[in-house]
Formats: structure tokens, C-alpha cells, sequence
């Protein structure tokens, strides 16, 4: 890897094989519109870092190592339209873990000088793009155990978005 070229970086819970599987066949039973994400691509920003020399990789992994949280249920059984047209499934709940992890991934990105987006943190897993209107269906409520989260590389290619985990970390579970 060239060690002058920036990274395109972010935090996100990548969504498990089974899940995405779901969701996808869900999704595409609705017609929904628009550019579908591709079905590996699903998951939930955590912390988008946009450009990072990579050099700053290791100090990222560091930070992660330091974060203690537990691991959590999210149902993500709102389907919404957010920013520009994304067709989204939101949680209706978010689990205190979830808001934790973000809290403290959040802490220590700005203590470690990463300066991040201002708006606030809004869990969405995008399901398609540049979508018209949704259609007026329930969502079923999708059961996602999340018991890690990873740190990823965005790059552009001929086909679309491609993400690398260049290290994930798994959550504790929760004591009783
Ligand atoms: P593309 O932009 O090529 O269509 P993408 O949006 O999947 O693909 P990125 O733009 O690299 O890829 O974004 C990676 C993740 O970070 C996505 O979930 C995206 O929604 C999120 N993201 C991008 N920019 C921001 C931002 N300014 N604030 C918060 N999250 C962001
Ligand atoms: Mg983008």
C-alpha cells in the first residue's frame, strides 16, 4: 500500500452475511428504486473520518483497542428517507450500547485531532440511493446481534463503493 496516498476512512458495524442476505431479498421484493447498495456493502456508520494519512491507521486501532462496551440487540424496523434520497432502516430505539459506542469512539477521535461531521449521529443502514418516494409498506422488524464493529477503507472503483475491514474489535457481552 502507498503510504502517501490519504485513506479514506470510517467506523461502522458491517451487517452479518445472513442479515444482509434479509434484508436485500426484503428490499428488493418492494421495488424500492433508485441505486441499490450492494448487498456486502451493508452497514452502519459509526464515525465517518473522510481522508486520514495512513500513518494515522495504527493511532485509530490504538483508540479502538481502549473501548470498553458491550455487545447489543439493534431492530432496525423503521424504513425512512434520509439526506439526499437514501432509502434507509432505522432502529426505532436506539440500544444505550449503540449510543455508548458512538460516544466514545466519537471522545476519542476528536481527542486524537479527527474532526468529524457536526450533525448528530443518526443510526441508518442505506438500503438504496437517489430514491423518489417510498413505498407506503412496514417494515418487518430485522434482528441484528451486533457483537462487533471494524474500521474500513473506502475506495471508489469501476464498480461502485468497495470497503476493506482493516480491523474489527468484538464487543463484551453484556453482564447479567
Ligand atoms: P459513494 O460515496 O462512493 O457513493 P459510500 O457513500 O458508500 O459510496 P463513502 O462516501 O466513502 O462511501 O462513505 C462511507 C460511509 O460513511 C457511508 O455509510 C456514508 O454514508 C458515510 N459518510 C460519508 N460521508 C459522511 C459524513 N460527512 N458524515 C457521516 N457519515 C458519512
Ligand atoms: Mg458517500
Amino acid at each position: 500500500m502507498q503510504t502517501d496516498k490519504p485513506l479514506r476512512l470510517f467506523f461502522a458495524l458491517s451487517c452479518p452475511s445472513d442479515l444482509a442476505d434479509a434484508i436485500c431479498n426484503w428490499r428488493d421484493s418492494h421495488a424500492l428504486g433508485g441505486r441499490p447498495v450492494a448487498q456486502a456493502n451493508l452497514h452502519m456508520t459509526l464515525a465517518f473520518l473522510g481522508n486520514q494519512p495512513a500513518t494515522a491507521v495504527d493511532g485509530l486501532k490504538q483508540l479502538a483497542d481502549s473501548l470498553r462496551v458491550d455487545a447489543f440487540l439493534l431492530q432496525l424496523d423503521q424504513l425512512q428517507m434520509i439526506g439526499k434520497n437514501f432509502a434507509c432502516l432505522t432502529p426505532s430505539l436506539s440500544p444505550s450500547p449503540l449510543i455508548d459506542l458512538v460516544g466514545q469512539l466519537h471522545a476519542g477521535l476528536s481527542a486524537y485531532g479527527v474532526v468529524l461531521d457536526s450533525r448528530p449521529f443518526l443510526p441508518h443502514v442505506t438500503l438504496s440511493r437517489q430514491v423518489h418516494a417510498l413505498p407506503t409498506i412496514e417494515p418487518r422488524a430485522f434482528r441484528w446481534a451486533v457483537n462487533h464493529f471494524g474500521l474500513y477503507l473506502s475506495e471508489n472503483t469501476a464498480q461502485g463503493a468497495h470497503y476493506t475491514e482493516l480491523a474489527s474489535w468484538s464487543l463484551a457481552a453484556p453482564s447479567r
